[in-house]
């Protein structure tokens, strides 16, 4: 169990804690009861720059630090979060509602960050040739671009900021972060294990606010910034790369998918099963990556069906907190709403419920694990992200329509694609409009692997060696002697 009054709550900025300086509070709500446990600090645009101000003063030190000493405190960010597991966990539970399970998953996938980015900052290779009219040496090396803001939603509230702070201390920034109001509490003990491990003052900032708008439109026009990552809606990305244009910031951009799972007759059944159970149901289906639209070539489908109904059907549905839960709650009211509305309509327009189709009583914001079968294609169902545990099955026949379909989009995040046959699985990803594609696996995220979208699903890539040179600027030095 968590108790509240344990936990940090105000502005982490240049290395301490403090309150917002209008001394508003913004309130934290249990998804499971719908009720406010906490509160944090609730900053305005002055808290932003004074954040700004700390994290400009304090990067020239971070960046003229051997590479080696950056990689040795995010070594240690590692071991702490991984020490911290269970009670991260719990307050992740407990703020964002997803089940312990995954809780604990989000934990250990969030500190592999920190240990993947502590062996990157030391093999920031840049590169030396011979210009092509022999006249001089091309040098090419790598630095830190400076101050980035970082922007992050509340389905992943540990895993996506340290998808981008670990990268970006590993390259030499500093930062500042404007985690989502829904889970402040978790970005603030992040900051708190990075404060332990020995993050010198004013490298990472965390504010937190009610009213994100104004706050990060201040950070995002002061001059001392270079940089935005952010991570959320596609509508809220584009909103944010306008913003970005007036002063020419380097963005990287993760925005929402529409992930398409397609499982061609010749699939391995119980691995297809396997394999959507995941896609779909982690943190409740609230991921970029979930299985959105579910293809399943005639030969399988109506066994596909009759599996998948009885997976969901035995997921228990409680508090993310309660040990026995499998399937936690909605982030909001609105979320509810949402997937109700997309449900009612999909199934308006011919789809047949097999499992759920109706939010549960309150309190909390409940809805149950849900099967449509035989979705329309032109369903909102299946043209908008669902969020949520709804599993709706579109027929297929042909390879040439389901690849069609699936590329029927604006997003073009994640693909999952089903099949024994390797050679016809990696064609079809050929073809597949999308920054990711897993075949034969449910999940694709992988702190060793570039994580990102094509179309409307974003710019830039978070993970690997791409995910560290989005913080970076490559410095060209012409050389002759
Ligand atoms: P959101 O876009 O509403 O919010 C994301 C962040 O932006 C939050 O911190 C929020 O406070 C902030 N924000 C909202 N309005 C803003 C404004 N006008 N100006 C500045 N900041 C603003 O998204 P969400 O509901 O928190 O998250 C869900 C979305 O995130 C989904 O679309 C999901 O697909 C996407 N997502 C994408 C990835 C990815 O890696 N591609 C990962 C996780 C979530």
């Amino acid at each position: 169990m968590i108790d509240p009054t344990t936990l940090r709550t105000d502005l982490f900025v240049d290395g301490g804690w403090r309150p917002a300086s209008g001394g508003r509070r913004l309130d934290v709500v249990d998804p499971s009861t719908g009720q406010p446990f906490a509160s944090v600090a609730d900053a305005d645009p002055q808290d932003a720059l004074a954040a700004v101000a700390a994290a400009a003063s304090a990067r020239p030190g971070w960046s003229a630090r051997a590479p080696r000493e950056r990689a040795e405190i995010l070594r240690r960010c590692y071991e702490l979060m991984i020490e911290r597991e269970d009670e991260l966990a719990a307050l992740i539970s407990l703020e964002n509602g997803k089940a312990l399970p995954d809780a604990h998953g989000e934990v250990r996938y969030a500190a592999e960050f920190f240990r993947w980015y502590a062996e990157e900052a030391v093999r920031v290779i840049g590169d030396v040739s011979v210009a092509p009219s022999g006249a001089n040496r091309i040098l090419v090396q790598y630095q830190p671009i400076g101050v980035a803001v970082l922007v992050t939603p509340w389905n992943f509230p540990a895993a996506m900021a340290t998808r981008k702070i670990a990268p970006a201390l590993a390259a030499g920034c500093a930062v500042v972060l404007k985690p989502a109001a829904e889970t402040p509490l978790t970005a603030y003990a992040v900051a708190e294990i990075l404060h332990e491990a020995g993050v010198p003052a004013g490298v990472v900032n965390v504010v937190t606010t009610g009213d994100p708008g104004p706050v990060v439109s201040a950070m995002l026009h002061d001059p001392r910034v270079r940089a935005l990552s952010f991570t959320g809606s596609t509508p809220v990305g584009r909103l944010l790369l306008r913003e970005a244009a007036d002063q020419v910031l380097k963005c990287s951009m993760e925005l929402g998918g529409n992930a398409p799972f397609i499982v061609f007759d010749d699939a391995d059944l119980d691995d297809a099963l396997d394999g959507v159970m995941i896609a779909k149901m982690r943190n409740g289906g609230q991921a970029c990556t979930a299985a959105n639209r579910i293809y399943v070539q005639d030969g399988l489908r109506e066994k596909f069906v009759a599996g998948l109904a009885a997976r969901m059907a035995a997921l228990p549905v409680g508090p993310g907190t309660a040990p026995e839960t499998l399937c936690g709650p909605l982030i909001d009211q609105r979320s509810v709403d949402k997937v109700d509305r997309l449900v009612t309509e999909a199934v308006a327009g011919g789809a047949r419920v097999v499992l759920g189709g109706r939010p549960l009583d309150g309190p909390g914001y409940f809805y149950p694990p849900t099967v449509l079968d035989g979705v329309a294609a032109q369903a909102r169902l299946a043209r908008e992200e669902v969020f949520g545990p709804v599993a709706g099955v579109i027929p297929f026949t042909t390879d040439d329509e389901v690849v069609a379909a699936a590329n029927d989009t604006e997003h073009g995040l994640a693909a999952y694609v089903y099949t024994r046959d390797l050679a016809r699985g990696l064609a079809i990803a050929d073809r597949l409009e999308s920054g990711m594609v897993a075949i034969n696996r449910g999940l694709v995220s992988d702190p060793a692997a570039p994580f990102g979208g094509v179309k409307q699903s974003g710019l830039g890539r978070e993970g690997a060696r791409d995910g560290l040179l989005e913080y970076t600027e490559a410095k060209y030095v012409a050389l002759s002697w």
